[in-house]
């Protein structure tokens, strides 16, 4: 991809903040609209900077048409808690991938590059109504996305908002399968993790308190294994829930609080409400709806899945207040196969109601859950 740090046009039907995980979702909902004129805008070319670890379910991958890009496919969670490890089979395979190549094939199933679907460098400083200035110069949409992450720099942050903050290295250094976290006293107001990736494994640390000096726990945890840190890179993971569409502005991703607390996974439900809020717009410049439904449709989508979100942030902070020698008897009892049913059955299915792999193709009505 060619990565032009002009527009072609000062004037776009949809302009898109945020060319990551909810931003490509959002662009290739989009991109079913044949006479749409998207132009999608980020700070960084498409696929530099990545923060996360990269773990989500292989139907949200594979929706993204980014398949190929798997590294390792993972079939069991792994708790471990001072003296013990439990395994939790996962009812549906997780991946880690290659976030730069899925970031390129996605943006490509977008049709990004294209004469209706724009690439552009630059970064949002303020808006005016429906222009915004970007150090690309001003432009002006009928719709706005946000999909910018944590900072949500076209809507600014609303309260209430928490905030996460986590770091890892990526070392050749190979450690059993699955997805492992690590309750461990380095980090006791958050956890570890050690994720597989092909012939190497992604290391980190996360403080749910959103503590930012975490170097030292790091080097901690990886010594563990008798390894080093490499390269680090990381960030704030949001979550909070906070004001879907803002002064005509919706907002998707960790940029609306999207990421889950306790897991930190925010990969899956960025994609997924991009889908639907691509979707929704879709929908309003097709003539099938007014601005106002898909505005009301998309807060309905975010607002089904409240009160199990609320869920994930009650236990996350019952277990910061928790020692971690009870943790390990908790995360037994949580493998009875029947109450690890019911839980992924309530944690996968947050936001399902756009689920992949039919995202791309998500009703506004199967959206708004009527
Ligand atoms: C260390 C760490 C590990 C994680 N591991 C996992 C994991 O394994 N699985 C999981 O599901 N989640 C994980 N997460 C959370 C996950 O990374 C986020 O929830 C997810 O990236 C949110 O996607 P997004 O598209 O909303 O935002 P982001 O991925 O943050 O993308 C935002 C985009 O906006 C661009 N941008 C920012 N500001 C501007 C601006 N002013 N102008 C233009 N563009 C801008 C950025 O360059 C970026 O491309 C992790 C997070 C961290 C920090």
């Amino acid at each position: 991809l060619s990565t032009p740090a002009q527009p072609s046009s000062g004037s776009y039907d949809v302009v898109i903040a945020g060319a990551s995980f909810a931003g490509l979702a959002a662009a290739q909902a989009l991109s079913r609209q044949s006479a749409t004129r998207v132009l999608l805008l980020d700070r960084k070319p498409i696929g530099d900077g990545v923060t996360s670890a990269c773990a989500a379910p292989v139907g949200i991958v594979r929706a993204l048409g980014a398949e190929r890009t798997i590294l390792e496919v993972h079939d069991t969670l792994v708790i471990h808690t001072p003296g013990r490890s439990t395994a939790w089979p996962l009812p549906e395979p997780f991946c880690t991938f290659d976030y730069a190549r899925l970031c390129r094939d996605a943006a490509a199933a977008a049709g990004v590059g294209s004469a209706l679907i724009e690439f552009c460098l630059g970064s949002v400083r303020h808006r005016n109504g429906d222009v915004v200035q970007t150090s690309a110069g001003a432009v002006r949409a009928g719709f706005w996305i946000d999909a910018t992450g944590p900072r949500a720099a076209l809507a600014g942050p609303r309260a209430p908002r928490y905030a996460a903050f986590g770091i890892e290295s990526e070392i050749h250094h190979r450690v059993e399968p699955g997805l492992h976290f690590y309750f461990v006293p380095e980090v006791r107001d958050g956890y570890a993790w050690a994720f597989p990736c092909g012939g190497a494994t992604r290391f980190g640390v996360l403080s749910y308190r959103g503590r930012t000096r975490l170097a030292g726990a790091l080097e901690q945890f990886m010594a563990r294994f008798g390894a080093r840190p490499g390269p680090r890179h990381g960030g704030y993971l949001a979550t909070g829930w906070s004001g879907q569409v803002a002064d005509d502005v919706f907002v998707v991703g960790d940029a609306a609080g999207h990421c889950l607390p306790i897991s930190g996974e925010g990969i899956r439900t960025a994609v997924l409400a991009g889908f639907v809020c691509g979707t929704l717009l879709r929908g309003v410049l097709n003539g099938e709806m007014t601005r106002g439904d898909a505005a009301r449709r998309y807060r309905t989508f975010v607002a089904a899945d409240r009160r199990r979100y609320r869920a994930l942030l009650f236990a996350n902070l019952l277990l910061l207040g928790l020692p971690q020698r009870v943790l390990g008897p908790a995360a037994r009892t949580l493998a009875h196969p029947a109450l690890l049913r019911w839980f992924f059955r309530h944690y996968l299915g947050i936001f399902s109601a756009g689920a992949a792999p039919t995202s791309r193709e998500a009703s506004p009505a199967a959206a708004s859950g009527s």
